[in-house]
């Protein structure tokens, strides 16, 4: 939901004053606002703000008792109540309290010096010696003091390696080759872990019932949001597993950072959410305290680009009530004084993020999840999942089989952290991520530290956590350590850092704070983390298995995302779908042939991590997993210069350089792991040209593709399109209670339509067309019974489309299969005023309005190969669409550009559509149309049979919807200023914000800037057209607002003459 904000009254809407910053980086002269005060712990009597890390405790009462002195039903970890106010915080981590430390300078020397002598070998070694797992792990935390004073010589034996004063024994490789290099100890710097609160009896904490309605797997973050999410939303029957104790895997030792402003809408709702758990809701249910600590975040750029990339963030974060600063350097000096800022371009405050604690968090929400009627039971491992095949041969969750007896369910859930795959493979699930390293150090006492904000410096790719009066620095380094062998037995364990992999982010912390250069090193650590291929989690309902749903794949952001996540899994579970558009972290977003592909999931895990605080440029493609899914005009348009873009496996075209071509390499690592890095890789050079918020180099390109189309012709190669066919006696069943549109009519007819969820959701947009048999195995025609439709839907989401249609088939228990013939058929789509002219020349048939009118199909004769021609349009022109058998390609495409030469045919990429659509007011599926908007308020009311009363999937709420009033609409905006926008600025109407542009690119035939955005009223109020005609409007870019015109019609051919053939 859309929260309307309190914007900060800063000059310059957003942007401080003298010395401040423009969104052209210049100075403005508007006087200075008033900064809010240097930032304060939200509770400034804990422990964490007198320097002692916290561990959850009860708010006025004992450790282990609610507010009104009752017992909490889950008796997990007793957290003491921590220390006093006046605790002195050099102790934060007692057992690694050395008296002799190193400095970041002694470490990096020690690091240059030892780096030769340390091969990969040894580091293996190292690194198996390190993933001892439990025992080792937990030792090394409970070491008493003649254990710390042991590792204390050791290290500094190291240390002292790296000085050449030092006599010989100190250099002893013995020492210095230990696992942990120059390193300090290992240990988390929390007061409290949940380990020390065990029982260590390894029995289960209680008997595991006999059934339930959803099993959790898993104890950690995201296994304790959804478990109380699901207690929350009603669900008591639920039972949460864990193999150790609850945080024992990865969420232990977790940097607990919570950042609110992210560039995408959807993850500041989720920020928000777990931020009011763990600050608000979790301490108003229970009386506990989470551990939570608001003592702000600094963004750091270096650059102008960066400091545009913060402006947006600050503009969006406007949307949804987040405050923020735009700061120049001296303002940033005042709030951080221990901070360098001569490299700096600018900063962004946001006052309000702050950090998590994973044993209070995790507690708090145990007990909260148990007093709703959840059973958590620790010491319980998960042995074995029964799925069983249903009547219709449907594969669902059985039960659940654990070393303490077996649990009936229907649901389980996999939060099982970087155990997911494995947990996956019980239930013959893939779950596509991989576990790696993932490290931070924990500094000495820093005076002046005490009550700092977090520190984000993404161009260092280095993070400053305030620990107390002490800081935490860790990164994304390029070279991330992949964990091989994942360890059963690994809970409460940390690895020995690799200071090669680390180092980097010690030049970068101290670059930025300089007084590390003299501060010591407390502890290190370096623990398991899962990555995914693009970033994102991976959560939802398996599509091998139903009833088995996934919550795992966090990125390094498993706390902050956590809350979010944890409720609308728990939503998910509950009503089949999620509240919000999670579509970004649904597992049905990748191809089936993509979770299984071990090349694809490392390169693209290995390049999300390495690029994870790389600027979010608008047009930006993986270098990592490419050319996976080639369709059959590959060779040929490559060769044209095509330069692709990647969509879940597919290579599609993006745009054509004049410049030749430009093929995807294979990954190299960025020159990681020993790689050699590609020399002129023209590729990688274009991508790079693009790295700009204002309009790309290759804009005039782009101008051109569109306006050829516009005024002449042009093809675009939409192989990538997913083509099923849904056939059988019940075909005509499934079509209708599916498709929001009617479709069911002669065959030869083709239909745009929607699909919806049961709350009127969009899930999809596609056209379906009505289809007479053919012969067998025909990918064109194929054979079936009873009736039969083809469905063409967007390459990037078709898997999400299949398993959307697969499980109300399921659910429904129709007679009709899925086909899907993606791979087995080319298509390729002419469009633009001489489409017919010369099409007529390459197709068989009559192409008059009379014989092919808009938007019907038929199979013809292209170069002597049977297509199915199909008259549609995605850019508003005359056109068709060719759907070619896969082998017949490259032949229909050669007659077409011979046909077409004539009359100034081009090729055309998918950035050309993407402006010619938002110029015809074409919807885009997962970018102004989603799960959470409903066609009324897209303004598809058109696809819907509400006339008819034939009864559709989503049917009730669109009615209702209807019925009630639209209180939130999409609205196109132009501006009349020519400037650049890429989606996510924030809409001003009458003064107040009303929304956000989700998609925005240049109109080139009207010349203008286009934007769509959903906006409300501020009073709550129904959006009529009315209302949007009546307003005055502003776009905010970056913190500047320019002028905008609202639309209720699409301001480029509004009449649909052209998709008519009348020009
Ligand atoms: C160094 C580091 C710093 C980080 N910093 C941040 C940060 O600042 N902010 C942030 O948001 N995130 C951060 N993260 C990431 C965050 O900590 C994780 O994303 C999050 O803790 C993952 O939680 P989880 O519940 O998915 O997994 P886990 O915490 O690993 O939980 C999975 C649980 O499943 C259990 N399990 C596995 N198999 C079974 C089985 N068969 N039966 C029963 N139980 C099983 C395990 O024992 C484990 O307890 C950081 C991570 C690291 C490594």
């Amino acid at each position: 939901m859309l929260g309307f904000p309190q914007a900060p009254s800063l000059g310059c809407r957003g942007l401080p004053g003298p010395g401040a910053l423009d969104a052209a980086g210049t100075r403005c002269s508007a006087p200075a606002p008033q900064l809010p005060a240097p930032p304060r712990p939200l509770h400034p009597e804990t422990p964490e703000s007198s320097g002692a890390a916290f561990a959850a405790c009860p708010a006025r009462t004992g450790p282990d008792s609610r507010a009104d002195g009752s017992h909490w039903p889950w008796q997990g970890c007793l957290f003491p109540a921590g220390h006093g106010a006046g605790q002195k915080s050099a102790g934060f981590c007692p057992v690694l309290n050395f008296s002799l430390t190193s400095s970041f300078v002694e470490k990096q020397q020690s690091h240059k010096k030892g780096r030769g002598r340390r091969g990969s070998c040894a580091r293996k070694r190292r690194r198996r010696a390190s993933e001892e797992g439990r025992s080792r792990g937990a030792e090394a935390g409970r070491a008493g003091p003649e254990r710390a004073s042991l590792d204390m010589r050791c290290l500094s034996g190291a240390w002292r390696a790296a000085a050449p004063r030092l006599p010989a024994p100190w250099r002893s490789p013995r020492c210095r080759g230990s696992a942990a290099g120059p390193a300090a100890r290992k240990s988390v710097p929390y007061e409290k872990t949940l380990r020390e609160a065990g029982s260590g009896s390894g029995e289960p904490s209680r008997p595991p019932p006999r059934s339930a309605e959803v099993v959790v797997v898993g104890g950690g973050s995201l296994g304790c949001q959804t478990t109380y999410h699901l207690a929350k939303q009603g669900v008591t029957s639920v039972v949460l597993l864990e193999r150790d104790r609850l945080t024992s895997g990865t969420t232990w030792h977790t940097a607990g950072l919570l950042w609110q402003l992210r560039p995408s809408d959807v993850e500041v709702e989720l920020l928000a959410h777990t931020r009011d758990v763990v600050s608000r809701e979790l301490p108003a249910e229970t009386g506990l305290h989470t551990g939570w600590v608001q003592n702000g975040g600094l963004f750091i750029a270096s650059n102008k680009q960066r400091l545009d990339e913060y402006k947006r963030l600050m503009s969006l974060g406007k949307v949804y009530g987040v405050e923020s600063y735009v700061l120049t350097p001296s303002q940033t000096k005042d709030l951080y004084p221990l901070m360098n800022i001569e490299d700096l371009y600018g900063t962004l405050y946001v006052p309000k993020d702050g950090t998590m604690d994973p044993a209070g968090t995790c507690s708090t929400l145990a007990r909260a999840a148990a007093a709703r009627g959840a059973t958590i039971i620790e010491n319980c491992p998960v042995t074995g999942i029964q799925v069983r095949a249903d009547d219709f041969g449907v594969r669902r969750v059985h039960a659940v089989e654990t070393a303490h007896g077996t649990i009936q369910t229907p649901c389980v859930v996999n939060c099982a952290g970087v155990w997911a795959p494995a947990l996956g493979r019980l239930a013959g699930v893939h779950v596509p991520l991989v576990g790696m390293h993932h490290a931070y150090v924990v500094t000495e006492r820093i005076e002046g530290i005490q009550n700092m904000p977090n520190v984000r410096d993404h161009d260092a790719s280095v993070y400053l956590r305030l620990q107390g009066d002490a800081l935490s620095v860790g990164g994304y380094e390029s070279n991330p350590i992949f964990w091989e062998e994942v360890s059963e037995k690994f809970a409460f364990g940390l690895f020995d850092l690799d200071w090669d992999v680390f180092m980097k982010h010690i030049e970068g912390a101290i670059n930025r704070v300089p007084v590390l250069e003299k501060t010591g090193i407390k502890s290190t650590v370096c623990g398991p983390e899962s990555f995914t291929a693009d970033h994102k989690p991976l959560m939802g309902e398996a599509p091998e298995v139903r009833g088995f749903f996934l919550g795992c794949g966090f990125n390094s952001a498993g706390m902050m995302l956590g809350g979010g996540c944890g409720r609308e899994l728990a939503h998910w579970i509950i009503h089949g779908r999620p509240e919000k558009d999670m579509y970004g972290y649904d597992i049905r977003r990748f191809h089936h042939s993509l979770t299984n592909n071990n090349r694809w999931i490392r390169e693209r895990s290995h390049e999300s991590y390495a690029k994870n605080y790389s600027i979010v440029f608008p047009h930006d493609e993986p270098l990592a997993g490419r050319n996976v899914r080639k369709d059959p005009l590959h060779e040929e348009l490559l060769r044209q210069g095509c330069v692709f873009q990647e969509r879940h496996g597919w290579e599609r075209p993006g745009w054509f350089s004049p410049g030749g071509a430009a093929p995807v390499l294979d990954y190299d690592y960025y020159g990681a792991y020993g790689r050699e890095r590609h020399k002129d890789y023209t590729y990688n050079r274009l991508l790079g040209d693009e790295y700009t918020f204002d309009f790309p180099p290759h804009h005039d390109i782009i101008k051109t593709e569109c306006l050829t189309c516009r005024t002449a012709l042009a093809l675009f190669d939409m192989s990538y399109f997913g083509k099923f066919y849904l056939v059988g006696p019940e075909a005509t069943k499934a079509a209708n209670w599916l498709f929001t549109a009617d479709v069911s009519k002669a065959p030869g007819s083709t239909v745009y339509t929607c699909m919806l969820n049961q709350r009127g959701g969009v899930e999809s947009d596609l056209t379906v067309s009505r289809i007479s048999p053919g012969a067998p195995a025909s990918p064109l025609a194929p054979a079936f019974e009873g009736d039969g439709y083809y469905l063409a839907i967007g390459g990037a989401v078709a898997q999400h489309n299949w398993s959307h249609i697969t499980a109300v088939l399921q659910d429904m228990k129709l007679q009709c299969k899925l086909l899907d013939c993606s791979e087995e058929l080319g298509m390729m789509s002419i469009q633009g005023p001489l489409s017919r002219v010369v099409l007529q020349e390459v197709l068989d048939t009559d192409l008059s309005n009379e014989a092919f009118p808009f938007s019907t199909h038929k199979l013809v004769t292209a170069a002597g190969c049977t297509v199915r021609a199909m008259r549609l349009s995605f850019v508003g022109e005359l056109g068709w669409e060719l759907h070619v058998p896969r082998a017949d390609c490259v032949k229909v495409y050669q007659a077409v550009m011979q046909a077409g030469a004539r009359h100034g045919i081009a090729n055309a990429g998918y950035r050309a559509i993407d402006s010619l659509s938002i110029e015809k007011g074409y919807r885009h599926w997962h970018a102004d149309l989603r799960p959470d908007d409903t066609p009324l308020e897209a303004g598809l009311a058109f696809t819907c049979k509400l006339k008819s009363s034939i009864p559709f999937l989503g049917r009730e709420a669109v009615e209702a919807q209807k019925a009630n009033g639209i209180f939130r609409r999409l609205v196109c905006f132009t501006t009349e200023e020519k400037v650049p926008m890429f989606g996510l600025e924030a809409v001003w109407r009458n003064g107040e914000v009303v929304g956000h542009i989700r998609r925005a690119d240049f109109g080139f035939a009207i010349d203008r800037t286009i934007a769509y955005g959903y906006i409300r009223d501020p009073a709550g109020g129904p959006v009529s057209l009315d209302f949007v005609r009546s307003g005055s409007y502003e776009l905010e870019r970056m913190g500047v607002p320019y002028p905008a015109q609202a639309h209720t019609r699409s301001p480029f051919d509004p009449d649909n003459q052209r998709v008519k053939g009348i020009y």
